[in-house]
């Protein structure tokens, strides 16, 4: 099982150095500030979960809650040129999914490249798709990057290997198809209309599966990854997750027991993807902080 807990546990050891260094040799402590914009109920719980890890390793933290209907796009723009302009705060992210007024564009062209701590603005998903990024160094998308860093600590061969990812979002299937395809696979991004998903996954030697649509709320569009669908011996990551609205259940894309003695790797539904994107943000903040102190 690809569990999350060494790697983000070293990667946590790190940061906490790293801060202690910004704080001794610079008078600096490194500020998050998460930007609550959307309603969907699994955001408040991941911000404060960001909250709690900050505080864990020494970066300070402060949750800004834009979520009421009566926010418009023009008020969380405004929030985020203060922030641009806020030297006590190095990193920002808004909080995704948005609501639907909230303009995902706006949001992301007004925020600053340097504090972009998602790697999502226009800059900093250019660089990457201009292939001008090191996994180390760099302000990447948490996600992907974590999916990324976790492959490499179980040493899941890549070069070469067919990888198919469900999903084609800004937010995870597209980047992490592009860290993936640098990495040397052979990179299919699926979605709603791919003709043949099946066959799709049936040839894959690594799957992430990122849909979040669960068939139990979604029905036959949903999508969730069994072991019909799987060659032996490949290796499965879990992304997707929805909160079922009637019974407060966390619904996954991949259907664990089934998978487990057909696939050599497969991360947990959590303890996998979701540890390991949060222990990347904690990284990109430090990251973010030492480059605006001109310390990187
Ligand atoms: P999103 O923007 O809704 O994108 C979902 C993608 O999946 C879309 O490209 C969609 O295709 C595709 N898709 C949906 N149903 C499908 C189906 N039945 N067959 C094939 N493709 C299908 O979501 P997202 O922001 O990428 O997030 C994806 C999931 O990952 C969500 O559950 C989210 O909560 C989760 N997530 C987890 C973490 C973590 O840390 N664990 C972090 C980020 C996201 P179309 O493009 O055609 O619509």
């Amino acid at each position: 099982m690809m569990v999350a807990a060494p790697l983000a546990a070293r990667m946590k050891q790190e940061v906490m150095l790293e801060a202690t260094k910004l704080r001794k040799d610079f008078g600096v402590q490194p500020k998050l500030v998460a930007l609550l914009i959307g309603n969907d109920p699994v955001s408040r719980t991941y911000v404060e979960l960001k909250k709690n890890d900050c505080a864990e390793v020494g970066i300070l933290s402060e949750v800004r809650d834009l979520s009421s209907e009566k926010f418009t796009s023009s008020d969380v723009i405004d929030e985020i040129h203060s922030l641009n302009e806020d030297s006590g705060v190095h990193a920002v992210i808004p909080q995704m999914p948005f609501s639907g007024k909230i303009s995902e564009e706006k949001v992301f062209s007004s925020l600053s490249p340097d504090k972009d701590v998602d790697g999502l603005t226009p800059f900093r998903l250019g660089k990457m798709i201009r292939g001008e990024y090191t996994l180390e160094d760099s302000l990447l998308p948490c996600t992907p990057k974590g999916v990324t860093l976790l492959c490499r600590y179980y040493s899941i061969p890549l070069e070469g290997s067919e990888v198919t990812i469900v999903g084609r979002s800004t937010l995870v299937g597209e980047p992490l198809r592009k860290l993936l395809q640098d990495l040397n696979g052979t990179v299919t991004c699926c979605h709603t209309k791919t003709r043949d998903l099946l066959r799709r996954l049936k040839e894959a030697d690594v799957i992430i599966a990122a849909s979040g649509r669960p068939p139990e709320i979604y029905g036959i569009d949903g999508f969730r990854l069994n072991s019909d669908m799987v060659k032996e011996g490949s290796t499965v990551v879990s992304v997707g997750v929805r909160k079922d609205p009637n019974s407060g259940k966390m619904l996954f894309d991949v259907d664990l027991p089934s998978l487990k003695g057909k696939c050599s790797f497969l991360t947990p539904n959590t303890g996998g993807v979701g540890v390991m994107t949060r222990a990347c943000l904690l990284q990109n903040t430090i990251i973010a902080a030492k480059q605006q102190i001109g310390a990187a």
